[in-house]
């Protein structure tokens, strides 16, 4: 049987086998609503806030400003219209870019149907927001800023540290999703000077359908789910307990791994592209060359387009994507190359690979040669 190579992680990713081990009790044995004042209930209680204080500590948040939800998607959602609605009498000017995931960009367009304005930033040809046209897009009436920590197209990390300062000075919230970075790169919010911070389980080996929002304790907010207490009264709904303690588990393991994963990723992302260069192919790399996330790699093979090269991946049992899930599956130009005013030679044939812990090198090389072959093959 051929063996077939996932290289599609910054769309999803395997569960860890200890994160199947660590949630197995909370589906079967403790079943207790942690909102119960019986032992059921309690015991339940003791393991969320425990899940909680695992994954607020490795973002250096306190464990109340950690919002669980149901994913990724939820927390954004949350932040940008949670944030908006909870500063209307304030002004209605929101900031974002045009390179952020869907969950932001329609979140957006919401809130621009409902009396809000929204000003895209534009990105370089780095897929880099400039932190230049931020400080020219801020007005008097601007209540949010919502820019995304890595990119997960490209892998280009943006210059939030910078931003959120210039925000923080200003007063005007700063949102970040940081569901690529988690796990690739070290995170604190106690350093970063964001008010809001998304991330989600399944990007990390944990399960699909987790996520949380990092919401800071001052940072004015209005809750979107209505019906009991729950989440101190950001996010109604009885706790999805298995799944947040395995997302507790996957966050911890990613970050004693994340030196080795790190590494890794380096090694196969060189591996691939000295295949590349060895044949001596036409390809371009989508990014930063140096500000970008470990895992994803973007480039574009202007001899064969990018639905062509899936599907020919896709038989030799290799998985890659154009873009984000979200926009494969249609002809249509991602956004975010888009944004980023690639030549249409380059745009319409990129590529993106993005690694994962089951990966090897030696994957990679295969994956490469594969590429090769195909790049061969349809040119002549
Ligand atoms: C996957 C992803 C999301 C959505 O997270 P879900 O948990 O799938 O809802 C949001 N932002 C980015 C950057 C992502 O990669």
């Amino acid at each position: 049987m051929r063996e077939s190579i996932y290289l599609d992680h910054a769309a999803t990713t395997p569960v860890h086998p200890r994160v199947v081990e660590a949630m197995y009790p909370y589906l079967t044995q403790v079943y207790g609503n942690p909102s119960s004042v019986h032992s059921f209930g309690r015991e339940s209680r003791q393991a969320l806030e425990k899940a909680r204080d695992q994954i607020a500590g490795l973002i250096e948040a306190n464990p109340q400003e950690l919002v669980f939800t149901s994913g990724g998607t939820e927390a954004d959602n949350m932040a940008i219209i949670g944030g908006a609605l909870a500063q209307r009498e304030r002004g209605r000017h929101i900031i974002t870019s045009s390179i952020e995931h869907h969950a932001v960009l329609h979140a957006c367009e919401y809130l621009e149907k409902n009396g809000f304005e929204v000003t895209y930033l534009p990105a370089d040809k780095t897929g880099m927001v400039r932190v230049e046209d931020l400080k020219h897009a801020v007005r008097s009436d601007t209540i949010l800023v919502s820019i995304m920590y890595g990119n997960n197209e490209v892998g280009t990390i943006q210059p939030i540290e910078e931003m959120g300062r210039f925000l923080q000075e200003r007063g005007i919230v700063f949102h970040t999703d940081a569901v690529q970075t988690l796990g690739v790169l070290p995170i604190s919010v106690k350093e970063l000077p964001v008010d809001m911070l998304s991330i989600s389980a399944h990007k990390i080996n944990g399960p699909k359908g987790v996520g949380a929002l990092y919401l800071g304790k001052k940072v004015p907010f209005t809750p979107h789910l209505h019906g009991g207490s729950q989440e101190r009264k950001r996010r109604a709904g009885t706790e999805n307990l298995a799944s947040i303690i395995g997302f507790a588990e996957a966050a911890s393991i990613a970050q004693e791994e994340m030196p080795e994963r790190i590494a890794k990723y380096q090694q196969m992302r060189q591996t691939m592209l000295s295949c590349f260069d060895e044949a001596g192919i036409p390809y371009q790399v989508n990014g930063h060359s140096e500000k970008y996330l470990p895992h994803i790699l973007n480039v574009s093979f202007p001899d064969v387009k990018t639905e062509t090269m899936l599907m020919n991946l896709d038989l030799e049992g290799i998985a890659a994507a154009s873009g984000s899930a979200c926009t494969s599956g249609s002809l249509e130009l991602s956004h975010v190359l888009k944004a980023m005013c690639l030549d249409e030679p380059v745009a319409q044939s990129a590529i993106r690979f993005s690694f994962g812990i089951t990966n090897t090198v030696e994957e990679a090389e295969r994956a490469a040669r594969k590429v090769v072959e195909i790049v061969h093959r349809l040119k002549r």
